[in-house]
């Protein structure tokens, strides 16, 4: 069996900092906060978690006498949230990728400019959740083209994607929504990890017969790399680490590929590399 790994795989350069700054906040010894998943994958929560990072998913937990520091994960805030985050009095490090300030800071111009703002992703998404945020809750989210019967016409409309969007997605609803308006802006600010991710990730499923996908069943950008292995034809899982991966799935194939969505720490790929390998 011949094992193909794609070349641009596991943590992207936006976690991989959010991941160290949470490392060197642990270490100061000071109690540590983090608001929500500091990225999605479960691994990495459990190693935080183990050095004394405790992960909340609301500010009031945090107790009224605290000190220490607070985490804000890569995926960004609301500023409605980032500013009750500063009465906590805690010390923030704020870790917000600046791919995902980009869309945030156009949606909040855009607005200010008399635009409607539309965001191409899913609205459950805490990065969708904080660029809606800075667009002072008026901005409007579709998942696909499927999506923009509930888009209105509008006189001037914006377009932003969520980092982790594949392009075709991305172009296919820009390309929809001109006949909705008189002017569309569109900004492609899908980040240029994901991007190379993606492509990497489809380059090695089109060589191969299976792919595994490596990653948190919360990762947004997992997903989409699964959506687009698939694509392909290959025969694609999404496993979360080694242990998810039944080896009997590779049987009768002489091309196994593999990729990881960018969340995913290192240690968990090469035990799934360990594991294909028979080692
Ligand atoms: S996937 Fe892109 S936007 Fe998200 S953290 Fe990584 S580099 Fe930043």
């Amino acid at each position: 069996m011949k094992l193909l790994i794609s070349k641009n795989l596991g943590f992207c350069v936006g976690v991989n900092r959010a991941y160290k700054l949470a490392l060197k906040t642990a270490a100061s010894g000071e109690p540590v906060y983090i608001l929500g998943y500091l990225v999605h994958n479960q691994k990495v929560i459990d190693e935080l978690g183990s050095k004394g990072v405790k992960t909340i998913k609301n500010l009031s937990e945090i107790p009224k006498s605290a000190t220490g520091y607070l985490i804000i994960s890569a995926h960004g805030l609301p500023p409605e949230t980032y500013a009750k985050a500063e009465k906590t009095g805690l010390k923030i490090v704020d870790t917000t990728c600046p791919w995902v300030k980009k869309p945030q800071e156009l949606a909040k111009m855009l607005v200010g400019e008399g635009y409607h703002v539309v965001i191409v992703g899913d609205k459950n998404h805490s990065e969708v959740i904080g660029i809606v945020g800075w667009a002072g809750g008026k901005a409007q989210v579709v998942e696909n083209v499927k999506d923009l019967k509930k888009v209105e016409f509008h006189d001037k409309m914006a377009v932003l994607a969520q980092t982790t969007q594949s392009a075709a997605n991305f172009d296919a609803v820009v390309n929809a929504l001109v006949s909705k308006t008189n002017e569309l802006k569109m900004y492609n600010t899908i980040c240029e990890a994901t991007n190379s991710m993606q492509r990497s990730a489809q380059d090695t499923a089109k060589r191969s017969e299976i792919m595994f996908v490596i990653g948190d069943k919360k990762s947004a950008n997992t997903k989409r790399l699964k959506e687009l292995c698939e694509e392909t034809g290959a025969k694609t899982y999404q496993i979360e680490s080694a242990a998810d991966l039944d080896m009997s799935l590779t049987k009768g194939f002489d091309v196994v590929g593999l990729t990881a969505g960018a969340s995913t720490p290192e240690s968990v790929i090469e035990e799934v590399v360990n594991k294909l390998k028979g080692s």
